[in-house]
């Protein structure tokens, strides 16, 4: 296999990807369409419906329809919808992964992993639903106290294009869950996966209404559902420029916003780990999902002892990653998603020819003459105020730099922009929780890449996001908590104006 072949090419591609909204698969208001292109052969093989804000005025209105009906079925009965989306979802597994990795440029095996932690995200969350209590506060004999929680309403979601359908699950599930009705805008780039709501959501026996998928460019789409006054909350997922232009949006209507953004986490490798698990993690955590990962652990800084070796290894195993068609199961780095987000990481590489050491690729691999590929990359020596050391990448490519002692580590993870997650690798436990408290970031692991636990809160500081979702943090966020306090004594009042 070397490119896109009839057999890496899906059958069951539609012609056209429509809006769903009210229950109905519909196009644009006005007619218009995108092209949609693979990765591989980078030429359009169907057209998404161009959405605006005619289109998203129709499905924040069945969204609102839905509204009262769905906010009000009881738990247990949500979380048994939520049951029976994860069924759906796993049963299209094999369509799904085939779908992902085709219009994406994820390599198959990773594409599978992500039908089931969509499918995940749907249990956990019914799970969470049924277990959830309210508090309640008393003051002796006097005062019970007590918070009722109740789902914001219309939740508008805005998702990315590196894993796709795994994010929008990562969202529909705990709005769906908290009893909110919902209109979602899929990244533009990657709009087929979520082509397979509609039939998966109707197996489930969804009602109409509660979720509507309104596709079309972030400017037009994605902008009218920031703008729209009966949509009371934004959930985003992207880049860190477009999170902070919606949420200056998003102020003229005083939205609650949770910004999941960008990141260029560290990994802190200190001369006395285990260093074949941390090179294992490290090479893991950067190149796999094609190093477009929020997440990815793209800047290693390793203590003097062992940088050169833990360099000229990791070198080593970036020069033997295997890239290929993202269909072939040997595949570990697929195709970048799009010709312009390739030509923005191929920039970058040129950059970092000029600012460090190239290590290792840098260059397409010489068997793969068309699509969006790129060898792993490694960079070496690389100054805290090089680019390649400050500005999210978002491809395969890694920055590696020498540090001498903890505090210069600590100061070396922290001078960045971002405070997404980090990774401390050390024996010494000791060390280990000093340093996960001292880096300024959302979320770390200690002897680990990125293993999610979904009960934990996720999310970034500094430039990398607002909030928190993840676990309850996530409920919090689409329900508003409201408190209700009764007198059960005797009332005691000043009596203003009585005589
Ligand atoms: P992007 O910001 O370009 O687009 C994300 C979404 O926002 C798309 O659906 C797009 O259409 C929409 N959009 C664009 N402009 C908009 C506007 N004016 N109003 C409303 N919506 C608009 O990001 P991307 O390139 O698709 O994704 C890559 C970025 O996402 C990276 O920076 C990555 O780190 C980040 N990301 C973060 C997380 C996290 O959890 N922190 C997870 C995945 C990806």
């Amino acid at each position: 296999m070397t490119t896109d072949t009839p057999a890496t090419r899906p059958a069951d591609l539609p012609d056209a990807i429509h809006h769903w909204i009210g229950g109905k698969l519909t196009g644009s208001a006005d007619g218009r369409t995108l092209p949609v292109a693979d990765p591989v052969s980078n030429t359009p093989y169907t057209t998404a419906a161009a959405g605006g804000p005619d289109d998203v005025d129709r499905a924040v209105a069945a969204a609102r329809a839905a509204f009262p009906s769905w906010s009000k079925v009881g738990n247990r009965e949500r979380a048994s919808v939520l049951y029976r989306i994860a069924d759906a979802v796993e049963a299209h597994e094999e369509r799904l992964a085939a779908w992902e990795t085709f219009d994406s440029g994820l390599p198959i095996t990773q594409a599978r992993g992500q039908a089931r932690r969509a499918a995940e995200n749907f249990r956990y969350f019914a799970d969470v639903v049924v277990a959830l209590g309210e508090e309640a506060f008393r003051a002796g004999d006097q005062q019970l106290n007590y918070v009722v929680r109740t789902p914001v309403g219309v939740a508008g979601l805005i998702t990315p294009w590196n894993t796709p359908f795994m994010l929008e699950s990562w969202k529909l599930a705990p709005a769906l869950a908290s009893g909110c009705t919902l209109v979602l805008k899929p990244a533009e780039w990657t709009p087929l996966s979520a082509s397979l709501w509609p039939e998966i959501l109707d197996q489930a026996g969804l009602p109409s209404g509660v979720v509507n998928i309104v596709h079309g460019i972030g400017e037009e789409a994605g902008q009218a559902l920031v703008d729209h006054p009966d949509v009371p909350l934004i959930s985003f997922t992207g880049s860190t420029d477009t999170g902070r232009h919606i949420v200056r949006s998003s102020a003229a209507h005083l939205k609650t916003t949770s910004m999941e953004l960008g990141g260029k986490s560290p990994v802190v490798l200190f001369a006395d780990a285990d260093l074949e698990a941390a090179l294992d993690s490290v090479v893991f955590g950067v190149f796999s999902l094609n190093g477009e990962r929020c997440t990815a652990g793209s800047r290693v800084l390793v203590q003097r002892p062992v940088y050169e070796e833990f360099t000229r290894r990791l070198a080593e195993r970036a020069d033997q990653v295997r890239v290929g068609p993202p269909a072939d199961p040997a595949t570990e780095v697929g195709a970048l998603v799009h010709p312009e987000h390739y030509a923005r990481v191929l920039q970058y590489v040129e950059i970092g020819r000029r600012e460090a050491r190239l290590m290792a690729g840098g260059v397409r691999p010489a068997h793969l003459p068309e699509g969006n590929y790129l060898q792993p990359t490694v960079f070496a020596d690389v100054p805290r105020d090089a680019r390649i050391f400050q500005e999210e990448i978002f491809g395969p490519v890694v920055a590696v730099a020498p540090f001498d002692d903890e505090a210069e580590a600590v100061e070396l993870a922290n001078a960045t922009a971002y405070g997404l997650a980090a990774y401390v690798w050390t024996s010494d436990l000791k060390r280990g929780h000093r340093v996960a408290h001292a880096v300024e970031s959302g979320m770390v692991w200690v002897n680990s890449h990125n293993v999610r636990d979904l009960r934990t809160p996720f999310g970034g500081v500094k430039a990398s996001g607002l909030g928190r979702e993840g676990g309850a943090h996530s409920i919090d966020f689409y329900t508003e908590s409201k408190i209700v306090h009764v007198m059960l004594g005797e009332v005691r009042t000043p009596r203003f104006g009585a005589s």
